[in-house]
């Protein structure tokens, strides 16, 4: 794997194991070779990975939109900031190149972000592995939350299969290398123009 798109708070958060845990990804990703892509910020568990994964000699993409880096918002020291027109801009330069997605504890930005690539793949649009950093049990009520989806059947067993979910980026990559997708997307056996879920 080459690159990894992160997707992170712009916050800090309020225990220490996520800055902690942002830290030893950045540096985790830089030591494996992996070229870190973010959202281009200098601010929150974003600056923290990007100052990390620059640190232990990593390479780092940032993509930002125009406007963010106007109010002084970028990263000044990463190894390529590129500017973008649009927060929709800026998902597609950050998704494109990713090899795999993985989302550290975060708000609504993240999880905004972390729904698509999600989504993209139970649609069959990709086939790169997406994952939670499950810091300090951080994602445990949206993984019950996803579950209850499943349950009541609106979200397929194999689809809530894929998301891959651990406490440590180790074994996060570890699973990613043997990562499977879904034999078959949401609409694989539909025919066109049936419709449904
Ligand atoms: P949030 O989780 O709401 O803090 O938003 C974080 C996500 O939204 C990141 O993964 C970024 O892609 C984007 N984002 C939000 N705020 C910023 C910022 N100040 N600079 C760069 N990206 C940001």
């Amino acid at each position: 794997m080459r690159r990894i798109c992160i997707y992170c708070g712009s916050s800090p958060g309020a225990r220490p194991e996520y800055a902690a845990a942002a830290r030893h990804c950045g540096a985790t990703l830089a030591a494996r070779g992996v070229t870190v892509v973010y959202g281009g910020g200098n601010v929150g568990l974003m600056g923290i990975l990007a100052d990390a994964a620059l640190a232990a000699g990593g390479e780092v993409i940032g993509v930002i939109p125009h406007r963010m880096m106007a109010r002084e918002l970028g990263h000044e020291r990463v190894t390529q900031l590129i500017t973008v027109d649009s927060m929709h801009a800026r998902k597609q330069k950050m998704a494109e190149p990713a090899d795999a997605f993985i989302a550290l504890p975060g708000g609504i930005g993240t999880l905004e972000e972390l729904f698509e690539v999600f989504t993209w793949l139970q649609l069959d649009l990709h086939h790169k592995p997406v994952g939670l950093l499950n810091v300090a049990g951080f994602y445990d009520r949206l993984v019950d939350f996803l579950a209850h989806l499943r349950a009541e059947r609106f979200l397929k067993p194999e689809h809530f299969e894929t998301l891959v979910v651990e406490d440590n980026v180790e074994r996060l990559l570890d699973r990613f290398a043997r990562f499977n997708h879904p034999p078959t997307g949401k609409w694989a056996d539909k025919k066109p123009g049936a419709g449904g879920g």
